[in-house]
């Protein structure tokens, strides 16, 4: 597995200041993606224990209020497992900072029952749709597209989105 990039103060990808991590690789192939250069699997980094060590490190800083996890498609089988394990280390090690996933798959079809949910504060899922970009939407490009509060929807086992 590979990623494409950590930014280690990001403001624009989820609430306050967080780091952030480009997971490498996507086969959605969204018409006008934002992130063209994460497409490809054999790009990027090596992601290694190393990196998560890494990530960790930066999330500590107190000025940090969470991480935030996006691609490329950080939940292609591809990628899930390595962004499993660090979604775990995350939550192991700074409970009380959230964990944001942004995914082109839907939190319904496909990812309720993965393990990574456990760990994960809040989802942006869904396909960027080019005909539906909304530039005012916040979090998200496409109207399709939903902020799910996990934690929420999981224990309802209905989707409950971000009361923001
Ligand atoms: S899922 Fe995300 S990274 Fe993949 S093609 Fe669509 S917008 Fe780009």
């Amino acid at each position: 597995m590979r990623y494409n990039k950590i930014r280690k103060m990001d403001i624009s990808d989820g609430p306050g200041v967080r780091v952030s991590i480009f997971m490498q690789g996507c086969t959605f192939n969204c018409k006008e993606c934002f992130n063209p250069e994460t497409h490809d699997f054999s790009g990027g980094k090596e992601f290694t224990d190393g990196t998560i060590d890494k990530v960790l490190k930066l999330c500590e800083n107190e000025n940090v209020k969470g991480l935030s996890i996006l691609g490329g498609e950080p939940l292609h089988p591809n990628n899930i497992e390595g962004t499993t394990k660090l979604a775990k280390a995350f939550k192991e090690k700074l409970p009380n900072k959230n964990l944001w996933i942004w995914s082109g798959f839907t939190f319904d079809k496909d990812l309720k029952d993965k393990e990574v949910m456990k760990y994960t504060d809040v989802l942006v899922d869904g396909r960027y749709v080019d005909e539906l970009r909304n530039p005012t939407l916040k979090w998200k490009g496409s109207e399709n597209q939903r902020v799910i509060d996990v934690k929420k929807s999981l224990k309802s086992n209905e989707i409950v989105l971000l009361d923001d």
